[in-house]
């Protein structure tokens, strides 16, 4: 009978610790990193879950399907906190590993700012070293006091022609990859003189091009000369527009936008001149109709369609995992700075 009631209130005190957690939760991440952690969850969930079951629900519950999930994982973590209040030191580990997840799906995140538009109201105030500052206490402490840290520079947004602000956030990023290590990369402005000049500052400023990632290739150039000489310069070429299977790019329609075969043809010519240690591949997804749930081909579009083409094409295990493994490995690995 004293074991049960014992048992009881543990599960009530386990409950009521996971919903006090959760508002805990809630405060911080809409405070330090404007996130709720129950929503960031759902969209790591909704993410991660097959495009079917997430379809599936979606035509079963409609409109109802997002506040259904949330309050499906509210329901979770009260259960699970009841489940640790009865369990002791293994459902304490169990909760742990959940929160410590539930935390990662707030904050994924780099440092450094995005295209001018998205930068605050005083960014005319701000100082080169003042962003600087800011980038390496990011990268070392942790993003806006969370402890959290950034585990790459960037994306740094670049226009083209160039705005002042950008430039300035470019140069305070090259500062701050030259102090931690960290890898640098930019998102270059719609045209080819763009990453030209960002290469050269990155130069002049003291950065090291081969920690830099120069972003969205695809829709920047691929004029064959022009990518031997931007890979010159040693920086890394991000192809990154994989899934993203229309010549029509709203953001610049003069760029007629590769399909993923013409993408293929850009690798293999990487491969055939030696270069091919400076490529990255990715999906850039950023909209919902990218995902599987929205008629998208997901974020395994890569490892499920484009490798298998790519060695149809005749690539070797080798050559598959210079693309997708060692390539990142290499890029995303800090280096000791200063
Ligand atoms: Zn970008």
């Amino acid at each position: 009978m004293a074991r049960e009631s014992d048992m009881l209130r543990g599960v009530a005190v386990g409950a009521g610790s996971a919903i006090l957690a959760l508002g805990v939760g809630e405060f911080l991440g809409v405070a330090l990193a404007d996130a709720s952690l129950v929503a960031s969850v759902g969209d790591v969930a909704v993410d991660l879950a097959p495009g079917w079951l997430v379809r599936r629900t979606i035509g079963i519950l409609g409109v109802a399907q997002k506040p259904v999930l949330l309050t499906g994982i509210v329901c979770v973590a009260v259960v699970l906190g009841g489940w640790v209040g009865s369990r002791g030191t293994s459902g304490r580990i169990a909760l742990g590993l959940a929160g410590l997840l539930g935390a990662l799906a707030v904050l994924r995140s780099g440092a450094g700012y995005y295209l001018s538009g998205t930068h605050p109201d005083d960014m005319d105030d701000r100082s080169v070293d003042d962003l600087a500052f800011e980038i390496v206490s990011d990268v070392r402490e942790g993003i806006d006091g969370t402890g959290v840290r950034a585990g790459v520079i960037g994306e740094i947004g670049c226009t083209y022609p160039w705005l002042p602000n950008e430039k300035k956030s470019l140069r305070a990023a090259v500062a701050a990859q030259v102090e931690t290590g960290a890898p640098l990369m930019v998102h270059p402005g719609r045209d080819p003189m763009s990453p030209v000049e960002i290469a050269e500052i990155v130069d002049s400023e003291g950065g090291d091009l081969s920690r830099t990632t120069i972003c969205h290739i695809d829709r920047t150039c691929t004029d064959r000369s022009w990518l031997a000489d931007m890979a010159a310069t040693g920086c890394y070429l991000e192809y990154d527009l994989f899934g993203n299977e229309s010549s029509w790019y709203p953001p610049n329609p003069a760029v007629d936008m590769p399909s993923d075969a013409e993408r293929m043809d850009v690798i293999l010519w990487h491969f055939e001149h030696g270069l091919e240690g400076q490529v990255l591949l990715s999906h850039d997804i950023a909209t919902k109709h990218r995902l599987h749930a929205y008629g998208g081909l997901g974020y395994d579009h890569l490892v499920t369609n484009v490798v298998p083409r790519l060695r149809r094409r005749g690539l070797s295990e080798a050559d598959v995992r210079t693309l997708i493994v060692d390539n990142p490995a290499r890029i995303f690995a800090f280096t000791t700075g200063q």
